[in-house]
């Protein structure tokens, strides 16, 4: 492990902990994308920092999940049917592996103080300003789904420095330019080297530097189709609303059968280069069957490789029991390659041999909010720099990506960022 690693994390929000494990501060990876607003660590990380739990050492917080999980072994072992069965052999042999990159953090002093911090970090009390005075949040669904829908309009507002010439000096003014496009079925782009404030029903978004989105549903996803497949992209992140138990019963946002994701252009929305596909599924092995022989044959992806997200609490320990069937402190997220038109797609791919098995460390945010990943995956996306990036079913917006879904602004509202 190399010395230097904290000043670096500070800078980047990634910490390499070894050549496949790396801790990772959501919030200092998205605020590369803003340039006068700052994400808000205490919005972000709104949960697994306040309980009592999170203030116990690493070492008390061993030793009661060892009692309690002495307390479970106890219990009569329940009989798995031949799904579960097949799920266990393929946790169990990521198993180790994770430990081991727990292990690995755990023995990370300098990070394990910084971790502790980290919902506090960036704002010194009475240095940042909260931007939203609004209780609720839009509801992007219910707004979508009227027939006014296509009428409704987004306000973009960019801030300009004008130089002004006065008595023989000059002097900087700002002004406010405004754009209005719709915001529904639409790309909306910022294309500018400057965050920028948006409004819409009163309520107040924040766009990174150089991003888009598109606002829509996935029967109008064909829209997104570049005309010419030069305009495609190299990496596509894919984070679909997989039905699950506990999706519905929070009702965060409506979940899709899995025949629905067949009908998704990865194809149509790859590079001439080429892509790199990252979807991120769950630990149910139903699914998992599912993507390895109907979905990425479907897509045309080929698979490549396999990344571990382990979630972690403010005191460095596991959100969870790792041997807990329905509530696994770990996520995946399955890599496959997409050849591009270009027949020397395929020699590209070859030459940035993706590594399986890396694990990647963090505190989560909101419910079922993925970390920035992307950095991590530039080294091994096809094609020419910079590479083109395109969120599916995304909820945010980041500095060179394109964001898709019915919900992309959902954690762009002002109500998660902070200004100095
Ligand atoms: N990656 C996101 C994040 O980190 O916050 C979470 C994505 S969540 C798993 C799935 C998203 O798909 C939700 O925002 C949901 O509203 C959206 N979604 C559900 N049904 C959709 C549809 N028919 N068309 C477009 N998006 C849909």
């Amino acid at each position: 492990m190399e010395d230097n690693q904290l000043p670096l994390f500070m800078e980047s929000g990634i910490y390499k902990l070894n050549s496949n494990v790396f801790f990772i501060d959501p919030v200092r990876i998205l605020n590369r994308s803003y340039t006068r607003f700052r994400v808000s660590p205490s919005a972000y990380y709104s949960r697994f920092f306040d309980s009592s739990n999170s203030t116990q050492s690493p070492k008390a917080s061993e030793d009661s999940r060892k009692r309690k999980r002495k307390r479970k072994q106890k219990k009569k072992p329940q009989s798995l049917n031949e799904r579960e069965q097949i799920a266990d052999r393929r946790h169990q042999k990521v198993k180790p592996l994770l430990l081991k990159a727990h292990e690995v953090l755990l023995e990370a002093t300098d990070l394990l103080k910084v971790l502790r911090n980290l919902r506090n970090d960036g704002c010194a009390v009475g240095e940042c300003k909260e931007l939203s005075q609004e209780s609720s949040e839009l509801s992007f669904m219910e707004l979508g789904g009227v027939w006014q829908a296509p009428l409704y309009e987004i306000v973009l507002n960019y801030q300009r420095d004008d130089k002004m010439f006065q008595n023989g000096g000059s002097t900087l003014a700002q002004s406010i330019e405004q754009r209005v496009a719709l915001v529904f079925n639409n790309l909306v782009a910022n294309e500018g080297s400057c965050d920028i404030e948006a409004e819409l029903f009163n309520h107040k978004y924040i766009i990174p530097k150089r991003s888009c989105f598109c606002m829509s549903d996935l029967r109008q996803i064909d829209s997104l189709i570049p005309a010419d497949s030069d305009c495609g992209f190299n990496l596509i992140v894919i984070d679909p609303p997989w039905e699950n138990g506990s999706a519905h019963q929070k009702l965060r946002y409506p979940t899709l059968p899995n025949r629905y994701f067949l009908s998704l252009p990865v194809k149509q929305l790859c590079h001439t280069s080429g892509a790199l596909v990252a979807l991120w599924v769950t630990n149910r092995e139903k699914l998992r069957g599912f993507v390895e022989n109907d979905l990425f044959p479907k897509w045309g992806v080929t698979y490549a490789a396999s990344f571990y997200w382990l979630k972690v609490k403010a005191n460095g320990m596991m959100t969870g029991e790792l041997d807990l069937i329905h509530h696994r402190p770990y996520e995946c997220l399955l890599l496959g390659y997409c050849d591009g038109k270009d027949t020397h797609s395929r020699n590209l791919t070859i030459l940035n041999l993706i590594p399986d098995n890396q694990v990647v460390i963090s505190v989560p945010g909101d419910y079922s909010r993925k970390p920035p990943i992307g950095d991590l995956l530039l080294d091994y996306v096809p094609g020419s720099r910079p590479a083109r990036c395109i969120e599916l079913f995304a909820r945010e917006m980041i500095a060179g990506w394109s964001s898709w879904g019915n919900e992309p602004l959902h954690f762009q509202d002002s109500r998660y960022f902070v200004i100095q």
